[in-house]
Parts: C-alpha cells; structure tokens; sequence
C-alpha cells in the first residue's frame, strides 16, 4: 500500500491536497477550494475523484467542495461537528473515526483551535498527515475560535505521531514563518538549515511542503513551546507581527 501526495497550489497560498492510493488508484482531494487547477490535477492522475476530505469550514478550504463531489460523484468527509456550516457532506466523521481511500486508512484527530470543529487525517501506514490550518511548516494556525490551550492540546497530539510523518497543510506560510521563527529562536541551527532549504525552495517556485514532523519538531517555535501559556505568547506575537 503506497499513498502518494501532491500539493495543487489554489487561490493566493492555499495548497489543496491531491492523495493517490497507489494499488487501487483510489483519490481524494483535501480541501478544495478553487475548482479549475484541482480538476488540471486529477485529469493528469487520471481522472478520479473518490474522496473529498475538508479539514475545516473555511472558504479557502471548502469552496469548491460541491462543485467537485458533482463533477466526480466523489464524497465529501468533514467533521461532525461542524456540519452544519460545512458543505453538504456524505459522511460526518469526529475523532477515532477511520477513513478508507483504496486499501489506505486515515484516521480522524480533532484539533480545535484554528476553528471549533478542525479535524485532521492522518494516514498511519504512509505516515502522511492532512492538517488544513492546525499545523503549518515553522508555525500554526491563527486562533480564530479556539484557545490558546486548546491549540496546544491539538498541537500535542500531532506532535506525537511517528518523526517521518509528512505534514500536507494548507498553506504556504512557510517563508514568512521562518522569518518569525527566527527572530524568536535566532540561536537554532535545525531551522536555519530549514530557513535556508524553504528559501531556496521558493526561490525556485517550488513548494515548501510536504514537511516532515521530526524536523518541525525541531525547528517550529509552536512545536517547541512548553505550555499553553507560551504557546499563546507566540501567536499573539506573530499576529503582531
Ligand atoms: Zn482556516
Ligand atoms: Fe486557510
């Protein structure tokens, strides 16, 4: 069983994720929100669509969701939780629930934080993560609904999955993270290699991401702060910043 993930660059710096299960073909798309360049992707990956996976109830997440589920009879999975301000969905999933794409699994997290009702797919076999806003390379999302604790508390939970997790999230922040990451953590030299490599990447026109968790673990300043309260310090910063 092989799941292979490409980024498809949407909107201003969203990122929609185009997964393949390799054996069976089966795809899903997470987060769509601009239809024309995903419906590029999945004709040059041949064509399906199985599975559209929202990770939250955003525009920038969600826009293109009904327009997709009927062009390719896919279904849509987004959180229970928030289902009534999701697009219609054909399966409300919340924490624990499995997702099968082909002969993959994705598990269902709840992250609240970003938004009440955030959830990711993680996909244990392949070790790929689909976090929308929660986690970003070098940063997190801003918290729109949720607190500081809660953010930390979803963030912990992330943190805890294997070091070769591939982190597909929804946007490429990553540049602008780095700058912020390094004014708050100017010593580190894991994320001054990272700075450096996501520099050079985008100087190139290439996306910064997939990340892999172990090197967030050493280098994003809201992976490494200790509590909730410091967590909070930093996003209050960066929003200020
Ligand atoms: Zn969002
Ligand atoms: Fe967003």
């Amino acid at each position: 069983m092989s799941l292979s993930v490409q980024p498809v660059p949407i909107l201003k710096d969203n990122y929609a994720w185009l997964l393949r299960e390799a054996g069976t073909g089966a795809t899903a798309i997470v987060d769509p929100a601009e239809e024309a360049p995903i419906v590029a992707a999945i004709k040059d990956a041949g064509g399906r669509l199985d599975l559209i996976l929202l990770t939250h109830h955003h525009a920038d997440h969600v826009a293109a969701a009904d327009a997709l589920r009927l062009r390719y009879r896919a279904r849509v999975v987004g959180a229970r939780a928030d289902a009534h301000r999701l697009p219609r969905l054909d399966r409300a999933v919340a924490e624990g629930d499995e997702v099968a794409l082909g002969a993959a699994r994705a598990r269902v997290i709840a992250t609240p934080g970003h938004t009440r009702g955030h959830i990711a797919y993680f996909f244990p076999e392949s070790a790929v993560l689909a976090c929308g806003d929660t986690l970003f390379s070098l940063g997190c999302g801003r918290l729109f609904e949720g607190s500081a604790e809660e953010m930390f508390a979803s963030l912990e939970k992330l943190k805890a999955l294997p070091a070769e997790t591939l982190i597909c999230c929804g946007h490429e922040y990553t540049l602008s993270n780095a700058r912020f990451a390094l004014c708050v953590d100017p010593d580190n030299a894991a994320l001054q290699a990272r700075a450096a490599e996501v520099a050079d990447l985008r100087a190139s026109g290439r996306p910064s991401l997939p990340a892999r968790l172990g090197c967030e673990l050493l280098c994003n300043p809201f992976l490494r702060a200790r509590d909730a309260a410091e967590l909070g310090a930093l996003r209050v910063r960066k929003d200020n910043s």
